[in-house]
């Protein structure tokens, strides 16, 4: 069986002039002879309304709850596409995760795909039809509705991909693909023809929004090829693929950049050891993500300082948890708000020497101040003034010929 998954994202989705139109992108699968399997996301700005709307009746809402509120928006997306479907000639209907089943673990508000049912599916799709299913959902072992972070209906592709072995992933949104960095911001960002799954997961991480990081490790482990692009227009996107099916010519593949991180520094820490760790576990205990983090050697053996850095948002919550944790002694507590981490990604940095001088000696040639950095085997980090982010990106893409 030659199977496809197509997946729809919110904007794709997001009237029902768009869901006319992918129920034709959608046909066009099936007369090319292909088996079609569709994920939909909910029409865009639905999810964010439910979420507003649990919000308005409590600031502690049930997660359970949550859940099953937040799947109800999927549901309306499948329904009207397998409508249009089956107006203009198909036999098609929506499957809700609990029908299939589509089985999680038990995290609400950000569960994993454990096992997806296959045999309804199949003989749907043995019988002609063309299913269409919610995305963003599951059912955990309880029979209750989870759901998969925000984004998550790219993990239900990924994992329908894997499943049902199919041919091919498709992730239609409403850019043309993944590009050298954001097109939004900077004119001369380029399309990227074909990227590895580490690097797409660096990207996406460190602030693409093209795909949910999760859905593309679920990719890698399970080397699903993942074709993203544009359901606005017909043109080829980006290949998402395993490094070795990658010739490339760069260094770096592409450039990214935070807009929402803040820089937290403890002056004069009294240096002894477990103090970092001291530090640090209350912001983990409360779900508090640390990012880079540097610690200055000690000058006099006793204090020494530390800088880290946390999402905007955890800011007040990680002032309060330091100031009241009586296991740590500082001098001083400096918070700074207008910081960006911008970030050089590509395999291609494996095996060239001098990258990290040259993305440093760039940044100077600029008047750019690097205050943390921090570096993996395929990234460079570098956490600089909010004020200079465009200037960063354009003056690195430039440097590594990105446009070219
Ligand atoms: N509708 C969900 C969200 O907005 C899932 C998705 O779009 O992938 O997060
Ligand atoms: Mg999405």
């Amino acid at each position: 069986m030659k199977i496809v998954v197509l997946k729809f994202g919110g904007t794709s989705v997001g009237t029902t002039d768009r869901i006319k139109k992918i129920a034709n992108i959608i046909s066009g699968y099936v007369k090319k002879k292909y088996k079609v399997i569709t994920i939909t996301s909910a029409m865009s700005g639905v999810t964010n309304d439910l979420i507003k709307k649990s919000k308005d009746v409590s600031n502690n809402f049930n997660l359970s709850e949550y859940d099953a509120l937040l799947a109800s928006g999927e549901q309306i997306s499948c329904a009207l596409i397998a409508g249009r479907l089956n107006h203009i000639g198909y036999k098609s209907r929506s499957w809700m995760s609990w029908q299939i089943p589509i089985i999680t673990d038990d995290n609400h508000g950000y569960s994993r795909i454990i096992k997806i049912n296959k045999n309804k599916i199949i003989n749907y799709l043995n019988s002609g039809g063309i299913p269409i299913i919610a995305g963003f959902q599951g059912i955990n072992y309880y029979n209750r509705l989870t759901t998969l972070g925000r984004g998550g209906s790219d993990a239900s592709a990924i994992m329908c991909a894997k499943f049902f072995n199919a041919k091919k992933c498709i992730i239609y949104t409403d850019v043309e693909g993944v590009y050298t960095t954001d097109p939004k911001k900077l004119k001369k960002a380029k399309k990227i023809k074909v990227i590895s799954y580490e690097e797409m997961l660096e990207m996406a991480s460190l602030g693409a929004k093209v795909m949910q990081p999760n859905s593309i490790q679920d990719a890698r482990l399970n080397r699903i090829d993942i074709d993203v692009r544009s359901s606005f227009i017909n043109k080829k996107g980006t290949l998402i693929t395993k490094k070795k099916n990658i010739f490339r010519d760069k260094i770096i593949t592409g450039i990214t950049s935070t807009t929402n991180d803040s820089k937290v520094t403890l002056i004069g820490v009294k240096d002894r050891p477990g103090v970092a760790a001291s530090i640090f576990k209350p912001l983990s205990q409360n779900s508090i993500n640390v990012d880079m983090v540097v610690q200055n050697i000690s000058a006099n053996g006793k204090e020494t300082d530390l800088t880290f850095t946390i999402k905007s948002e955890d800011l007040k919550k990680t002032q309060k948890l330091i100031k009241n944790n009586m296991k740590i002694k500082f001098r001083k507590l400096i918070v700074d708000k207008n910081v960006s981490k911008v970030s050089i990604i590509g395999v291609g940095m494996i095996t060239t020497p001098g990258v990290t001088y040259r993305m440093f000696q760039t940044l100077a040639n600029h008047g750019i101040n690097i205050l943390v950095i921090s570096t993996s085997e395929i990234k460079i980090s570098v956490l600089i003034n909010k004020k200079n982010i465009k200037k960063a990106v354009k003056a690195l893409h430039k440097e590594f010929k990105l446009s070219n």
